[in-house]
């Protein structure tokens, strides 16, 4: 291992091999998957999991009076140990299944905002955010007559700590932000701007979509109020994901759906609702998606974390090195601290041209506004192409996306 060669340190290509997908040819190139704050692939123990229940315990769970019940609802209950311990969570039931981060952000917008804002009450909200964190609230806000405002960011696309300073007082009840831009690669310092909300008494909700899959993630240590994360991008399944609360703060939220499961005893002269968790999972669950979930962490129990981490930086350091020999690249955000995401322009070719030239090339990146149009609008450009890397991407995909980059170049000139 030298630190000239950081790939040494992490065996990026023998993680490859866990993710069948990627052994295939796309318009006769081998795939080079490059758009994984869209989505990640899944390792064979995540499809495995998945294959099994439906194979073997098919069932619905907490219902059942048969054994296939018992085995879904013991394995679904184990999975919601293993995100509690992934995220250390003080206890299980504090970890809701919700769809993913959008639905976690409706729950919290509509539970909690309802019962918590009102006229003057001000929810503030980093210009970088997804629209997922955006909408919500602004839904929420109108309802209410509560203010969303966008707190700031420099050109580098980092918040503007200063600006934020000046916004907080008492009339902000809640700050809403990524834990990691998905449109720029962001790396937000989550910890301080928490104890600067908690100064002025308001609740901080972290969106973690684009950190979960890059570092492990302590609630407690961050100090948080609200937790959430989709399972699709940590090598789990689509349609689900998290919301993790304070447990004060969930006990004393209203249900967000109504239905089976989340009830205690329902009469027409009047309804009581379920203990946590599952006063927030109406109706049959996502149980083959849970399932997944749970098995994705433990595929990540087995991967040396940190080394995986400094790996998708250093991918991120050479695609800068080979970034700065193209003048016609512009760079969109350098912000202090970023995750392995590259987002940019070439000058004289149209974001979405490039993705149509790459993924000739097998090449799959992701171009748009990425559901970021407040940023695209803030740095006045309609989109960026983005690549973005995870922990079986190596340098040579770093290598094919440039070589890519360059025959684009001269299609265009
Ligand atoms: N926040 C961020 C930062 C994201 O990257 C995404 C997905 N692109 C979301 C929220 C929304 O996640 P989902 O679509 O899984 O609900």
């Amino acid at each position: 291992m030298t630190a000239a060669n950081p790939a040494k340190y992490f065996d990026a290509a023998a993680v490859r091999e866990d993710f069948p997908i990627l052994k295939q040819e796309v318009n006769g190139h081998p795939l080079v998957y490059l758009d994984n704050a869209a989505t990640t692939q899944k390792p064979e123990a995540v499809i495995e999991a998945i294959a099994n229940y439906y194979r073997h315990d098919n069932a619905n769970v907490h219902r059942g009076a048969h054994a296939l019940s018992d085995r879904a609802t013991r394995t679904f209950e184990a999975a919601r140990e293993t995100v509690a311990r992934f995220l250390n969570s003080p206890a299980p039931q504090q970890v809701i299944w919700v769809r993913g981060v959008t639905e976690a952000v409706n729950l919290v917008a509509n539970s909690w905002g309802r019962s918590n804002l009102g006229p003057g009450d001000r929810v503030l909200l980093p210009y970088l955010e997804h629209h997922s964190d955006i909408v919500p609230w602004q839904m929420i806000c109108a309802a209410v007559g509560a203010q969303v405002e966008p707190i700031p960011v420099l050109d580098s696309g980092d918040i503007d700590l200063d600006a934020l300073d000046a916004m907080l007082d008492e009339s902000v009840k809640m700050v809403a932000l990524n834990h990691v831009s998905n449109a720029i690669g962001t790396i937000n310092p989550v910890k301080e701007i928490i104890e600067k909300a908690h100064a002025v008494g308001a609740k901080v909700l972290v969106d973690g979509a684009q950190a979960v899959a890059h570092w492990p993630i302590d609630v407690q240590a961050l100090g948080c109020d609200f937790y959430a994360f989709s399972g699709h991008k940590l090598f789990g399944p689509t349609g689900i994901g998290v919301l993790w609360g304070r447990e004060e703060l969930l006990d004393a939220m209203p249900p967000f759906l109504g239905g089976g499961e989340m009830i205690e005893t329902v009469s027409f002269a009047g309804t009581t609702f379920n203990t946590l968790p599952f006063k927030f999972e109406a109706g049959t669950p996502n149980i083959a998606g849970v399932i997944g979930l749970g098995a994705a962490i433990q595929y990540l129990d087995g991967i040396d974390r940190e080394a995986a981490a400094a790996h998708e930086l250093a991918l991120l350091d050479y695609t800068l090195e080979l970034a700065a020999e193209i003048p016609a690249i512009r760079r969109i955000g350098e912000p202090r601290s970023a995750a392995g995401i590259f987002s940019f322009l070439l000058e004289g070719c149209h974001p979405s041209d490039l993705g149509m030239l790459l993924d000739q090339q097998g090449i799959a990146v992701r171009t748009g506004h990425h559901c970021a149009q407040p940023l695209m609008e803030r740095y006045g450009v309609p989109g960026t192409a983005r690549a973005s890397y995870s922990i079986y991407n190596t340098r040579e995909d770093v290598d094919a996306l440039f070589a890519g980059i360059r025959k684009a170049q001269a299609l265009f000139s």
